[in-house]
């Protein structure tokens, strides 16, 4: 299912994705932006383990405890209480945590008092109107005139209650609730497509809408890969990877097929150093996006279902995208030819193709 949702789901936002990729600095997510999108899509995935990190970096970048918290409050109205109260647990260990190592974290200000009287309706319907460019008394959508209770619940608990709440801003929350639906994914493109409207209403630009889409997508691919084979153990430091990287060992010398398998993880930015297999590779690409080069040759991109033929005695380097981990399976042929032949490190113009 979520392979059928991947696939529509590129073929969709291929166009921004790679305006995403070619955008400029300015138009690119500010930290503060990357983190709340971040935050919001491993609370929507309940990837709990990749939240701590995002979690951290955003009080890193300057967000306060209030502020993160209110993403993952903002959450519940797409993920429901369940992933919204594990998130907020898992912020709880991460801010203890930071206690612990003396870390001061910011608390900031909470949200000011609702002074409005109109009812909660009328002030959740403008704020809808406002930040959407649509009038309030514009027809409505088929869903309301079916079932006008939750037409209701829409406008006086999402808009009103969880909107007047200006901890956030409305183009932070719209900015979280795009996160959380790209990462929500199957069947709900619609309402996807309505909240990048209402985001570059609010002033965000085509390409850190991509942005999130691409961060959303790769974070999503992260999950998937999970699923299929484990991650393994981390590899020792080495002089042949630049940082993090995991191995499970699926067949080894010792079955006597002259062959070996492995399931290789690199965290994002880290690669190996430039190498050769004297009985070549193959390398079956599973989930992230990754990076692959041959000397002399342009550096690939690497996506799932990418297949890397490297021929015997051929010098190449393979490692994650910056801001993706990537996991493909290494396949060793005629391991009798003997094991890798290790060169100098990638430095970080080969990296980034300069
Ligand atoms: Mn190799």
């Amino acid at each position: 299912m979520r392979r059928i949702y991947v696939t529509a789901f590129l073929g969709v936002m291929m166009a921004v994705s790679l305006m995403a990729q070619t955008a400029s600095a300015e138009t690119r997510l500010t930290l503060r932006q990357q983190s709340i999108a971040r935050i919001a899509f491993c609370t929507g995935n309940g990837d709990l383990e990749g939240l701590k990190p995002a979690l951290a970096a955003g009080l890193d970048n300057g967000m306060t405890v209030n502020e993160i918290g209110e993403v993952l409050i903002h959450a519940y109205a797409y993920y429901g209480f369940p992933r919204s109260l594990r998130a907020l647990q898992t912020f709880i260990a991460v801010l203890d945590e930071r206690k612990a190592q003396g870390i001061e974290d910011v608390t900031g200000k909470d949200a000011s008092p609702i002074s409005d009287s109109r009812s909660r309706y009328e002030r959740g319907r403008d704020i809808l109107a406002e930040i959407s460019g649509v009038p309030a008394d514009a027809p409505k959508p088929a869903y309301a005139e079916f079932a006008p209770v939750i037409e209701r619940f829409l406008k006086e608990h999402l808009f009103a209650d969880l909107f007047e709440r200006d901890v956030l801003t409305y183009a932070e929350r719209e900015l979280a609730t795009v996160s959380v639906i790209a990462a929500l994914g199957e069947s709900v493109e619609p309402m996807l497509r309505s909240h990048m409207a209402i985001c570059r209403n609010l002033g965000m630009t085509q390409e850190q809408l991509g942005q999130v889409l691409l961060m959303a997508k790769n974070s999503v691919a992260d999950r998937q890969a999970e699923d299929v084979f484990p991650k393994g153990d981390k590899l020792p430091d080495s002089p042949n990877f630049t940082g993090e990287a995991w191995l499970e060992t699926l067949v080894t010398k010792a079955d006597s097929m002259d062959c070996t398998v492995g399931n290789v993880t690199f965290a994002p930015g880290v690669r190996n150093s430039w190498h050769s297999h004297p009985g070549g590779q193959i390398l079956l690409c599973t989930s992230g996006e990754g990076r692959y080069q041959e000397k002399g040759k342009p550096v690939r991109v690497l996506r799932p279902g990418d297949v890397v033929k490297i021929a015997p005695d051929v010098v190449h380097w393979h490692g994650a995208a910056p801001d993706s981990e990537f996991t493909h399976i290494a396949i060793g042929p005629q391991q009798a030819k003997g094991g890798a032949v290790w060169l100098e490190p990638v430095t970080d113009e080969e990296y980034n193709g300069e």
